[in-house]
């Protein structure tokens, strides 16, 4: 009888950086000869990847640790670890609320999994590690993937943020921007395009500001020029932008390239100078509004969308009307809108003049009414239109899913077949989230 592979199960909290640190993460371990449990119960390694935005992020995790220490009871033997944001923010916080935990570590020790988990299993429990954020003596690891398969990719292209917007946590768990080399990202790209992938999104905190810490110094564009040759990859994306740092050579380097999809999410958080101001966004906006003529003006069908924060800190009645007209009159095509929340340990969690609740919850409701709205009316606009759509998955209630360059969502007929291929659907309906219509002349 051959001895059973060991196994893992990671739980991915958080953003799709997360994810892919999670994929690191298995395939660290894939790479130890663990092999995937798809249910916790039956895995000898449990990883929980938390995250630590908002304040309910938090609860979550450790809600969730709760319910893995049931497993622990009836498996003794099982290793149970804790990873990165959440555990950079509490640092040794997370065993006194969890001392029954095997093995914790940071944003910055990922790479470490192995000999951490050997010294987990060799007993010396529990195994703590967390590097600090501002060393920048190591270098940046290159660290292997595991992922599930499918038609969309993610390749983090760099790593924290220098901005320190005085609302959120990011620069202090994931610390300063470091980029990754080209090489390193085109080799990702190439190994996603061989698995099959067909679309790929460069993500990071802030990847306007790629390559400025590369030796010869390289931008986002340069980049986007590399990965628009790997052959296989017919759609590339990127995400977050930041409004100050977005260029017009960038911008135009969307335009130019085919498989550049002329989709831009640029968060602008609040539609009031002096708000922005105590955000410390660093852009006006004037700014703001004068990038996006830019990229209206290189590509007059590109959607924006972006993130807006209601309920900041002083934010007053009138500034938040300020928000209204200006969402009103920018029209995006979607934004993803949040009520502030503080996060222990930024410069607005210590701010006085907090927003009550209620104020906070009417803001909210009134901007996504008319976000809704303004979105529902542009999508109304592609109906009788054609979209090449890229299918990414059969529908939960028939037919497929995919999505269009401009990164909306449509549901149209077909079946498994279609999936990874990109097809000319031409829209018959169109809410504020999903388009709908029929396949036309679908090549067999
Ligand atoms: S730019 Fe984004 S990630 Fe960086 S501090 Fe501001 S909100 Fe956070």
């Amino acid at each position: 009888m051959g001895v059973e592979p060991r196994r893992y199960h990671i739980i991915t909290q958080g953003c799709q950086m997360n994810v892919r640190d999670s994929q690191a993460m298995a395939g660290l371990l894939a790479g130890l000869g663990y092999e995937h449990a798809e249910d916790p119960a039956d895995a000898d390694v449990i990883v929980l990847n938390t995250c630590t935005v908002r304040e309910g992020a938090d609860d979550k995790a450790y809600g969730r640790l709760g319910e893995l220490r049931a497993l622990k009871r009836r498996r003794p033997g099982l290793i149970l670890g804790m990873a990165v944001c959440l555990v950079q923010k509490d640092r040794e916080r997370v065993l006194k609320r969890a001392p029954w935990l095997d093995l914790v570590f940071g944003v910055h020790n990922i790479h470490r999994l192995p000999e951490l988990l050997q010294q987990a299993q060799d007993g010396c429990m529990p195994v703590y590690e967390v590097w600090d954020r501002s060393d920048k003596e190591r270098p940046l690891p290159v660290l292997p993937a595991v992922r599930a398969g499918g038609v969309r990719g993610f390749v983090n292209i760099i790593h924290g943020c220098n901005k320190f917007c005085t609302f959120c946590i990011v620069p202090y768990v994931r610390g300063r921007e470091r980029s990754v080399p080209p090489e390193a990202v085109l080799a990702e790209v190439r190994a996603l395009a061989g698995q099959g992938y067909r679309e790929v999104t460069l993500l990071g905190q802030n990847v306007d500001s790629y390559g400025h810490d590369l030796t010869p110094r390289r931008d986002l564009a340069d980049l986007l020029r590399l990965v628009h040759d790997v052959p296989g990859i017919d759609r590339i994306r990127f995400t977050t932008s930041h409004p100050r740092d977005m260029t017009r050579r960038l911008i135009e380097t969307v335009a130019a390239l085919p498989k550049a999809c002329e989709h831009i999410h640029l968060p602008v958080q609040a539609g009031h100078d002096g708000v922005l101001r105590r955000m410390h966004r660093a852009y006006t906006t004037g700014q703001y509004r004068a990038t996006i003529d830019a990229i209206r003006e290189a590509m007059p069908a590109a959607s924006i969308t972006t993130d807006l924060i209601v309920g900041f800190p002083g934010e007053t009645e009138d500034e938040f009307e300020a928000t209204l007209r200006f969402v009103e009159t920018v029209r995006f095509d979607a934004a993803n809108t949040a009520m502030y929340s503080p996060r222990e340990g930024t410069p607005a969690a210590r701010y006085g003049d907090q927003v009550p609740e209620e104020a906070k919850r009417r803001r909210l409701h009134a901007l996504n009414q008319m976000q809704e709205r303004i979105a529902a009316e542009i999508n109304a606009g592609l109906v009788g239109t054609t979209q090449d759509v890229l299918v990414e998955d059969v529908g939960v209630r028939g037919g497929v899913l995919g999505r269009t360059r401009t990164n909306k969502v449509v549901r149209t007929d077909g079946g498994p077949e279609l999936v990874g291929r990109v097809i000319p659907v031409a829209i018959a309906g169109a809410g504020s989230w999903v388009l709908r219509g029929h396949p036309v002349g679908v090549p067999a």
